[in-house]
């Protein structure tokens, strides 16, 4: 029975870093892991990581309006 049951899950992809991962948020309709979330809470606006951030976070600032 366990053995039936058992699957592998590897959760949704993260916007950021383009993984799977199980863990994390919902923001809209994307996803941003765990890391994600907290490497952006740690990194200083000065750091160039943090432009990547604010890059890949544009894809979901800006939802698509279709009509
Ligand atoms: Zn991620």
């Amino acid at each position: 029975m366990s053995a039936i049951t058992k699957r592998e899950y590897y959760g949704e992809t993260c916007v950021i870093c383009e993984k799977e991962k199980e863990k994390g948020i919902h923001l809209y309709t994307t996803f941003i892991c765990t890391d994600c979330e907290t490497e952006m809470i740690h990194t200083q606006t000065s750091h160039p990581s943090y432009q990547f951030y604010i890059k890949q976070l544009r894809k979901i600032t800006t939802p698509k309006i279709l009509s």
